[in-house]
């Protein structure tokens, strides 16, 4: 049967994984040297790189500690999960689009979902902030019905010349108190 994740390119997921993991080249995720050099592929997914560290020795590969590593699913169905996520598709359809059972798909958006939650970083407010000027608008010319439902600000009110009776009455309460 055709699904999504088969007619997707593995190795594109392995490079986007790649490219995410490690924008500015691959680092050891140990120590975070970049003396990086690699070291053969995974015994199961010949794509999957393995690398080793030359500072501190450490071996790893594309996946590990993400949450693709040590998984079931090959990584081009969690790459169709997360892409079908995005676009808010329900479990049940994912599960039919991949051929999985719902069951497993739930485990799996659960945990993407997780994922992403644990990555985001905390918004920080520091210093002083300010707010830019307000501009009110002072109304619409020729459409005394939008200016009626707005607040007016006097001045503007009254050089634009609108004076239709209940704006007046509310503006003279206003001068007078
Ligand atoms: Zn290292």
């Amino acid at each position: 049967m055709l699904t999504l994740s088969k007619l997707i390119d593995e190795v594109k997921c392995y490079e986007t994984v790649r490219m995410m993991r490690w924008p500015e080249g691959i680092c050891c995720i140990a120590c975070g040297a970049k003396s990086v050099t690699q070291r053969g592929k995974h015994a199961t997914y010949p794509i999957r790189q393995r690398y080793v560290c030359g500072a501190c020795g450490c071996q790893f590969d594309d996946l590990s500690d993400t949450i693709f590593a040590g998984r079931h699913q090959p990584l081009p169905t969690w790459i169709a999960c997360l892409y079908l996520m995005g676009l808010n598709v329900s479990n049940q359809q994912i599960a039919q689009e991949l051929s999985l059972h719902k069951d497993d798909v739930h485990q799996m958006t659960s945990e993407l979902r997780q994922a992403i939650a644990d990555k985001r970083p905390e918004v920080q407010l520091s210093g002083t902030v300010e707010l830019d000027e307000v501009y009110v608008t002072a109304g619409h010319k020729g459409q005394p019905e939008q200016v009626k439902k707005k607040t007016v600000r006097d001045a503007d009110a009254n050089s634009k010349g609108f004076g239709d009776g209940e704006r007046s009455k509310r503006r003279n309460r206003r001068s007078s108190g």
